[in-house]
């Protein structure tokens, strides 16, 4: 049997990150993933600026196209442009910035087996074992990275309290598709999808359009999808990847740990439930694991992910009330003053907290906050 100090099952951004923590740390990681890399996962990529605080290494050499602008629509009317002084969210491809960032795990000393799927996993007082691509592993810490399908929260009893929605996203060329209006800028379509939003992100070659909500609107979002490319004066035969993925967001409180195992990213619930993104919380948890297993202390993570998430993801859960409910008051909103540079300060991680933003905004986030009120309870 092989021994390593931690093995980290699973290789996006929340493994990959954790392994480079780790590794440097002076631990000896084995950073495994069932699939082949360079392999894609369904993700809009866009790297808010609050994620590139908390990158665990320079990303430049994967970003296709810089975010500083926004177009937010309600039921595809009434648009509202913004834009922002400095970037907001820079753009990449999962393929590309996973694979990226395995390889700088790789680097800084962790072992990296693409296509070990990591299975049978066996937790004790003193020891992990696992199964990793069918060779047998010992590890004193196991780290669950592998995504909202994961097996490593399934096989500790861990993850019950996540409640999931679900994505679907495509691309288009820009050959069939004019550039000019999404340069450098994200459409957001507020009020088309229950339960979420409809986007088209600027890539490098392509557009990025998708839609995302409850996980019961699963059978309708090809419908949905379809419905946002026409809007975009796309012919929905022309989007190629085709492809969707769940959202898994945790309730405040939900354990993300047990014994020696800890959960980050994806695996512990993390997408934010009103950005649907979570690479942020990915490398926020990634190096609170990292930082509890090096001190030997993993009973101090889930305090630590709380003291650094649960505050923007109350603020995150209310907000979705309203932006669900009533998509035109949130319109409204951005219209008025600092509401735009409240929720890009935010994005952007200017803003560490989300009080700073009534600080910003205190007017019409206190008619949001009415309005929560009355908004029925998030299913
Ligand atoms: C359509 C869509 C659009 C999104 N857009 C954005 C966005 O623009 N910005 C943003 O910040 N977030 C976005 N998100 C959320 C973001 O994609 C996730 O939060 C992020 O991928 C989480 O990273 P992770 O490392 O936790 O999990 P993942 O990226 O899902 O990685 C998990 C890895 O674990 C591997 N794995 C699974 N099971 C096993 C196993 N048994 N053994 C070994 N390996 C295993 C998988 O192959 C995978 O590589 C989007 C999500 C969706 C669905």
């Amino acid at each position: 049997m092989e021994r390593f100090d931690v093995l980290v099952a699973g290789a996006g951004p929340a493994g990959a990150a954790a392994a480079m923590h780790l590794a440097r740390g002076g631990a000896r990681v084995l950073l495994a993933d069932r699939a082949r890399f360079p392999r894609d996962k369904p993700c809009g990529g866009g790297l808010t600026g609050r994620a590139l605080l908390h990158v665990p290494c320079d990303v430049s050499s994967v970003v296709e196209h810089v975010v500083d602008g926004f177009v937010l629509r309600a039921g595809y009317r009434s648009r509202v442009v913004r834009r922002s002084e400095t970037p907001v969210i820079l753009m990449t491809q999962r393929r590309r910035l996973d694979a990226f960032l395995a390889e700088q795990a790789t680097s800084a000393g962790a072992e990296f087996r693409d296509g070990a799927a990591v299975t049978e996993i066996v937790c004790e007082a003193d020891r992990v074992t696992a199964s990793v691509g069918g060779a047998r592993i010992e590890a004193s810490y196991l780290v669950g990275a592998d995504g909202a399908n994961g097996v490593v929260a399934r096989s500790t009893l861990l993850g019950n309290d996540i409640q999931l929605g679900v994505a679907l996203e495509g691309n288009v060329s820009w050959r069939e598709f004019d550039p000019a209006p999404y340069r450098g800028t994200a459409w957001v379509e507020l009020g088309v999808v229950p339960g979420g939003y409809g986007w088209v992100f600027p890539k490098g070659d392509h557009a990025n359009l998708g839609v995302g909500g409850w996980l019961d609107e699963g059978p309708r979002l090809r419908f949905h999808l379809a419905k946002l490319a026409r809007e975009h004066g796309v012919d929905p035969e022309e989007l190629t990847s085709v492809r969707g993925h769940r959202l898994p967001m945790r309730r405040l409180g939900s354990s993300a740990a047990r014994g020696r195992v800890l959960l980050v990213g994806d695996a512990a619930g993390l997408v934010d439930p009103l950005s649907g993104d979570g690479i942020y919380e990915a490398f926020v948890s990634a190096r609170l694991a990292a930082d509890a297993v090096l001190a030997g202390r993993p009973e101090e993570y889930e305090t630590a992910l709380a003291s650094a998430l649960d505050r923007h993801a109350a603020a995150s859960w209310k907000a979705k009330r309203v932006a669900d409910r009533f998509p035109r008051a949130c319109l409204w909103a951005v219209r008025a003053p600092g509401v735009f540079d409240a929720v890009a300060g935010l994005l952007r991680g200017d803003l560490a907290h989300p009080s700073e933003a009534r600080r910003i905004a205190r007017p019409p986030l206190k008619v949001l906050s009415r309005l929560a009120r009355i908004a029925p309870p998030v299913r």
